[in-house]
C-alpha cells in the first residue's frame, strides 16, 4: 500500500557495502526524515497497543534510536543489549552467530526482572543470528519474549523463520 511504499521509499540502499555484493540497507534516511520516522514508530507500536508491556529491549546499535521511541510509545522501559565489554555493571552474556564467525551480546542481568514480558526491536532481520541471540539472553534472565518487531526483513535470509521456530511473535513493517 502506500504507507508501506512511502516507508520503503525513505531506505536507502548501498550497493556492495560493507562488501562487494551486498546491499545495504540504509534507515539513516528514514530517522532523518520525520514523516517516514514517526510513520515507522506508529506502525512498530500498533499491534501492541493495550497490552501491558514492561520493557522493549534494542539491539546496538539502531535498536536503541528506534526502540527508544518505541518505549515511550508504550510507557515501557528500554534496555539496550550491547556488544561485549560495553556495559558497566553485572551482565550476562551470549555468544551468537554472524553471516561469518561469531561475535558475544551482553545485558545488564538486573535489566529485566523474571516474568516480565519484553519486546526486542531493531531495524532489520536478516539471518536472525541476533535476533535469535537476543532471544536467548532474555529467555536466560527469566524474560517473557512476547514479539520481536523490525522495519526490513530480508526474506530470503531465513531470521524470520528462524524466530518464529523459536515461538516467538514477528512483525515487521516492509520486505
Ligand atoms: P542478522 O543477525 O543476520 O539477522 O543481521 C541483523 C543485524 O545486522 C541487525 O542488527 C542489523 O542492524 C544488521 N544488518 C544486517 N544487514 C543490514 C543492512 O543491510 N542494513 C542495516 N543493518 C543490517
Amino acid at each position: 500500500n502506500d504507507k508501506t511504499s512511502e516507508l520503503a521509499a525513505s531506505i536507502r540502499s548501498i550497493p556492495d557495502y560493507p562488501k562487494p555484493g551486498i546491499i545495504f540497507r540504509d534507515i539513516t534516511t528514514l530517522l532523518g526524515n520525520a514523516r517516514a520516522f514517526r510513520r515507522a514508530i506508529d506502525e512498530l507500536v500498533q499491534p501492541y497497543a493495550g497490552m501491558k508491556i514492561d520493557k522493549i529491549a534494542g539491539m546496538e546499535a539502531r535498536g536503541f534510536i528506534l526502540g527508544g521511541a518505541v518505549a515511550h510509545q508504550l510507557s515501557a522501559g528500554f534496555v539496550p543489549i550491547r556488544k561485549k565489554g560495553k556495559l558497566p555493571h553485572d551482565t550476562v552474556r551470549i555468544a551468537y552467530s554472524l553471516e561469518y564467525g561469531v561475535d558475544e551480546m551482553e545485558m545488564h542481568r538486573d535489566a529485566v526482572q523474571p516474568g516480565e514480558k519484553v519486546i526486542l526491536v531493531d531495524d532489520l532481520i536478516a539471518t536472525g543470528g541476533t535476533a535469535v541471540g537476543a532471544t536467548q539472553l532474555l529467555r536466560q534472565i527469566g524474560a517473557e519474549v512476547v514479539s520481536a518487531c523490525f522495519v526490513i526483513d530480508l526474506p530470503d535470509l531465513g531470521g524470520r523463520k528462524k524466530l518464529e521456530e523459536l515461538g516467538v511473535d514477528v512483525r515487521t513493517l516492509v520486505e
